[in-house]
């Protein structure tokens, strides 16, 4: 397949290129792919300045009209799906397969907002006084600067500015620097529907300088965030200075638990599947393994089974036996994976399966690794491991576990298993986390606010409450003049 050059931004609606540049790494080789613009002040600036030009025009059309661009956008990515799904490995290293369910997934999720953006509903409320009517209207925040990060370069950059130009909101996007050629491509896409100049732009290069350039400026009212706790934090406090709207999606730390009366291979497959998903690098991914005393032994047999059978390798192999397990993003993501290993193989820990790099050296590879003998002081239990490391806890009773969500600074997801309707009620309200998944661990659908809780974030995407948040509200008060002209 020809190779697509992807080295501009996205700026009222034409490419920019700039001299200075940004490397772009294949994940599976360690070679440099392609360079991409280092955009900085100056480029950002330019992209402000058209969101807020195009921002006026583009929340007076219709939903419908609007709705009209993001159903073309659609439409386009699924056409182009291939050619995208094989842009998103080469830079984010993730296999072919979850690279083209990435890009469908970005069209249901367009599409579903091109529907609700339809569906933005005010309230008519009750007056203190017999002629004053109280009516309240949702308008679009304005322009937005939405923040994506490497693991989903291509669903996050769909699931932030889908709602926000549903909303009639006007973007600024700045992808992660790792995988910047997926947003690219995904842009261009969205160009080819002839949508309003300047509506959607989009920024490469230094994150800090880009940040800093949108939140500074006070035509940016609203800052979208994914990507670390840490990052998050510091954007946290940069947006007080001009109490500007943020929502941020950050780290996790997710136990998946099992009790006694689960489906012990339902609950193993479904476990396998989500902890190895996209080499383990989900903010929802399963971080921690609770198996009950009872059924430890046997479920961990079941795990490292599965764990066995996974292959890793080039993420854009097609062969008729595709590969399930692609590299890590890069070497620090590997180094702190083995950091994380090896304190708990110091502690105790035992390794039932995996455990080392593997593949080609200068790939950053690593084993599917199962964890036994796990416990609360081993550093992973703790952190965020973001890659392909299953720990395996063991527990006796049920408030051990809503302890360790309570305990934990993270509340992004939590999943557990078991066919006792009692305790799922339990356990679902109270575990300290924004998302439950019981007896699966498929969370990320678009009619669902997607979100969590303590420092995992603020806001949702993903449902109403995703356009909600490119929203605000606006109360009008009328007193009506009487028949004989009084008040
Ligand atoms: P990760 O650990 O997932 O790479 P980061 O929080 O470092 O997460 O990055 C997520 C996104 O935030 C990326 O697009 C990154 O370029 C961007 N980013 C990092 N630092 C800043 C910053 N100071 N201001 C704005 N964006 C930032």
């Amino acid at each position: 397949m020809e190779k697509t050059t992807l080295n501009y931004l996205w700026i009222k609606g034409e490419k920019v290129s700039t001299t200075e540049t940004i490397d772009v790494v294949n994940p599976a080789t360690g070679e440099v792919i392609d360079q991409v613009p280092n955009g900085g002040k100056k480029e950002t600036k330019l992209a402000i300045n058209a969101a807020y030009e195009a921002l006026k025009p583009w929340k007076k059309l219709t939903p419908e009209k609007r709705e009209s661009y993001l159903v073309k956008w659609a439409d386009n990515l699924l056409e182009n799906r291939d050619e995208l799904a094989a842009i998103l490995t080469e830079e984010q290293g993730k296999p072919l397969s979850e690279s083209r369910g990435e890009i469908e997934g970005c069209a249901t999720f367009i599409r579903w907002y091109a529907e609700e953006g339809k569906r933005v509903y005010g309230e008519v409320i009750t007056g203190s006084k017999e002629n004053q009517r109280i009516s309240v209207i949702k308008q679009p925040v304005g322009v937005c600067g939405l923040i994506t990060p490497w693991n989903f370069p291509g669903a996050m950059v769909a699931r932030k500015t889908a709602p926000a130009l549903a909303a009639g909101c006007t973007v600024v996007v700045k992808p992660a620097s790792e995988t910047p050629r997926i947003a690219i491509a995904i842009f261009e896409q969205l160009m080819k529907t002839g949508i309003p100049a300047g509506v959607a732009n989009l920024v490469t290069g230094k994150a800090s300088v880009i940040g800093e350039t949108l939140f500074e400026d006070r035509r940016v009212k609203k800052i979208s965030f994914t990507g670390s706790t840490e990052i998050g934090k510091q954007l946290m406090k940069r947006a007080a200075d001009q109490v500007k709207r943020i929502s941020l999606e950050l780290g996790g730390n997710a136990p998946a638990i099992v009790f006694p009366d689960a489906d012990l291979d339902l609950a193993a497959k479904a476990i396998v599947d989500n902890k190895f998903e996209n080499c383990g690098q989900m903010c929802n991914g399963i971080n921690v393994i609770y198996a009950h005393g009872e059924i430890k032994e046997k479920l961990t047999e079941k795990i490292v089974n599965l764990a066995k059978e996974l292959k890793v390798g080039l993420g854009s192999d097609p062969g008729t036996d595709p590969i399930q397990i692609g590299p890590l993003v890069n070497e620090a993501a590997l180094k702190n994976v083995e950091h994380l290993l090896q304190d708990a193989k110091e502690k105790g820990a035992k390794v039932e399966t995996g455990g080392e790099r593997t593949g080609d050296a200068t790939g950053y590879f690593f084993q599917p690794t199962v964890l036994s003998i796990v416990t609360l002081d081993m550093k992973l239990t703790q952190e965020e491991i973001f890659g392909p490391v299953a720990p395996i806890l063991s527990f006796q009773k049920e408030q051990e576990v809503v302890e360790f969500t309570e305990n934990s600074p993270y509340g992004l997801a939590a999943y557990f298993f078991t066919r006792d309707v009692n305790r799922v009620y339990r356990m679902a309200e109270e575990l300290d986390s924004g998302m439950i998944g019981v007896n699966g661990t498929s969370l990320s659908v678009p009619q669902a606010p997607f979100g969590g809780i303590k420092e995992s974030g603020i806001g949702r995407e993903g449902g109403f409450y995703g356009l909600e948040e490119f929203l605000e509200l606006k109360y009008i008060s009328l007193s009506l003049e009487n028949d004989e002209g009084g008040y």
